[in-house]
Formats: C-alpha cells, sequence, structure tokens
C-alpha cells in the first residue's frame, strides 16, 4: 500500500511513550512523519511533559478538541481529525484508547491505510473498554504490529484482514533511549513499593479502592504513590483520599514525568500496578523490576508465564504478601516484548510495503 507520510495519532501519555521511537526510526529513514495530538490527555502532567521531554523529530499538532466525556471525545476526534489528513496519509495509532478507536475509524471511512501498533492484545474482560477498542481497531486495520506471538495467535484466531506482523512493544524502545538520561533524575528513595493505578474498572468501585488503602494502611514498607488524576477524583469521591494523605510511609505524588517515572520504576523494590504500559517495561533489561498487576485478569500475559509479573486480585492480605515474599520473582530469560529495537523493525516493514507498492 503507498503511502507519502505516516501520520501518528495519540491522546495518551502511554500512546506518547510508545510512537515515539517510531516516529524517530521512521523520520531516521526518510519517511515523512506528523504527530496528532487528540487531546484525550490535555494536562502538562499527563501529556505536555511527554511532548516536551520527549524530543519529537516531527511536527506536532494538536486537534481543537475540548470535550471530556467519552462519546463526546470521540466525536470531536471523528469531525476534527479528516481535516487534518491528507490523500498519501497513512494512519498509526497505538494500543486501545478512544483516540485509537476514533481515528481508526476515521482512517477507515477515508480509506487511508491503517496500522495499529500493540495488536492483537486481549484480556477477554468485557467490562473492559480498552478490550472492544482494540479488537475493533485490530479488524480494520493494514498493518497490524503485534508485540509477541501470543498476540499474533489472537489475531490470526480471529481471521483479522490486515497484515500480521510480530515485532515486540516500542515501550523497550523508549526505556532503552531514555536510560542514560535517568542519571540526572532525582531519587525518590528506596526499597520502597510504587504505586500506580487508574483502569476505569478498578478506580470506579469503592470495594477495590478500600483494599488498596487496606493495603496502603498495613503495609509497613514504604510506599511512593503517583496518584493518576482519575484515581485522586475517586479517593476524594469516596471519601478515602484522608486515610492515605495523612499516612507518613506512604508519599502520595502528582502523575511523574516519563523520567522521573523510569527512575521510580528502577529503584522500586516491587510495583503495584493496573497499567499496561507499566507491566510491559518493567520488564526491559535496564529495569527488570517485579510486578504485582493489580488486576482480574491481563492482556500482558507473557510476562506472567516468564515470570517478571504477577496477578493479584485487590485484596489487601494478598498484596501484602505478595510485597513482602518477592520468591514469585524469577523472571526467565529475556523481556517477553522484544529487544528494544521495535521501532526499527516497523520502519523496515513499512518501507519495504511502500517500495513493493511502488
Ligand atoms: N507513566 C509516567 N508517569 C507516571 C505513571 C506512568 O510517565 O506517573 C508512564 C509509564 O512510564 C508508562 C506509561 O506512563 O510508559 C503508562 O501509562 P498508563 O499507566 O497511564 O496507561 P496504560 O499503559 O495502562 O494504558
Amino acid at each position: 500500500m503507498a503511502f507519502d507520510r505516516v501520520v501518528l495519532v495519540g491522546g495518551t501519555r502511554p500512546e506518547f511513550v510508545k510512537l515515539h521511537p517510531v516516529a524517530l526510526a521512521l523520520c531516521g529513514a526518510g519517511v515523512p512523519v506528523a504527530l496528532l495530538t487528540t487531546n484525550q490527555h490535555r494536562s502538562s502532567a499527563m501529556r505536555d511533559t511527554f511532548l516536551e521531554q520527549l524530543a519529537w523529530p516531527c511536527a506536532v499538532e494538536a486537534l481543537p478538541v475540548s470535550a471530556q466525556d467519552t462519546l463526546q471525545l470521540f466525536a470531536e476526534i471523528l469531525t476534527h481529525l479528516p481535516r487534518y489528513l491528507r490523500p498519501g496519509d497513512l494512519v498509526m495509532v497505538e494500543g486501545d484508547t478512544t483516540s485509537v478507536l476514533a481515528a481508526s475509524l476515521v482512517a477507515n471511512k477515508l480509506r487511508r491505510p491503517l496500522a495499529h501498533l500493540e495488536a492483537g492484545l486481549r484480556s477477554y474482560d468485557l467490562r473492559m473498554p480498552e478490550e472492544h477498542n482494540r479488537r475493533m481497531c485490530d479488524h480494520i486495520a493494514d498493518y497490524l504490529f503485534a508485540p509477541t506471538e501470543f498476540d499474533a495467535a489472537h489475531l490470526r484466531d480471529e481471521k483479522v484482514p490486515g497484515n500480521v506482523f510480530v515485532v515486540g512493544n516500542t515501550v523497550l524502545d523508549a526505556v532503552r533511549q531514555n536510560v542514560a538520561r535517568l542519571d540526572d533524575a532525582p531519587k525518590i528513595g528506596e526499597g520502597y513499593v510504587l504505586v500506580t493505578l487508574h483502569r476505569q474498572e478498578n478506580v470506579d468501585q469503592v470495594g477495590f479502592l478500600r483494599e488498596v488503602v487496606r493495603f496502603l494502611r498495613s503495609t509497613s514498607l514504604p510506599c511512593v504513590f503517583p496518584v493518576h488524576p482519575r484515581t485522586r477524583d475517586k479517593l476524594e469521591a469516596a471519601a478515602l483520599w484522608s486515610s492515605v494523605s495523612d499516612l507518613s510511609h506512604v508519599r502520595l505524588l502528582e502523575p511523574l514525568d516519563y523520567l522521573a517515572f523510569l527512575a521510580a520504576v528502577r529503584d522500586a523494590r516491587v510495583i503495584v500496578t493496573d497499567s499496561g504500559g507499566v507491566q510491559e517495561e518493567a520488564t526491559a533489561p535496564e529495569l527488570r523490576r517485579p510486578v504485582v498487576v493489580l488486576r482480574h485478569s491481563t492482556e500482558r500475559v507473557p510476562a506472567i508465564e516468564a515470570r517478571y509479573s504477577v496477578l493479584a486480585p485487590p485484596n489487601a492480605e494478598k498484596l501484602l504478601g505478595l510485597v513482602t515474599d518477592l520468591s514469585w520473582f524469577q523472571p526467565k530469560g529475556s523481556s517477553p516484548f522484544g529487544d528494544g529495537y521495535s521501532a526499527d523493525a516497523i520502519a523496515r516493514l513499512l518501507t519495504g510495503a511502500q517500495r513493493l507498492a511502488a
């Protein structure tokens, strides 16, 4: 399929982290690239820091989207994105957000080739909006870049019509490219539990939040908790914020910038998270930290199978056991998510496809 330019469309912090290595690799291969942000994340801590801290080698533009609510956001992206696309553009999206689904549908309706980065992930948990988004995108994408053979097998089972390639996950490229910059990042401590939580199916449940608070109140380990804006809102709404803010061993922080966060991962004893990207980046050889996945299921199964991470239901006692006794952390081999050169593979595949089409 021929294209003149690759337009990366991204809306949230993990999309910026994972698209950045692709922008570098494509620009390095002489392919014109642009980044369009959808404003799904629009605060300084959740967006601007990722646009400023990562040096983007291409033009960066923001769609004039102002909605907060999911459906309004979706509608505004559908309305505005077409004006930013040219006839020879290939659209690339990453992951499973509302922005991904909206941009995929625009590409499909305008008959632009569509590439999906991180294709084939499945949690089989249909309570997650992300599961619906990634499935729909995979079924209309032309190029599907799956991180692992495990993910590619889902795509083959589902008989997706596009071309499937196993390339690893670019989150490891991002760690490799930025790890040298961590030497200047301040240390937030040692031997702490790093906590990140934001998934809707978790933090929207008061019962879940109560277990997290019970865990934080009962552990004697120091904890560092950069709080996602959604999680802070939910803790406050459930009148639970004060139950954690008064604990001297728990440091509640604003969301960290990317480099500060990587440094926080590197120095953590163990990470407790429901984040997808954190499950992956903790397997990077430069970080290699144990991850307790605070969810009922995960689509990052290869990390569980390789014993980099373990699934934990939301139960304070269970969590306490897993962060105290780390004997479950016995990582087998190198990261299941590739070698940190995924973006180069993607650039080679796309430029190869372009040559064939010429
Ligand atoms: N991250 C960050 N600061 C934080 C927490 C996470 O920079 O305080 C980065 C992290 O390095 C990872 C990405 O955000 O690359 C993960 O994003 P998030 O957990 O919001 O989304 P998910 O990966 O679950 O879709």
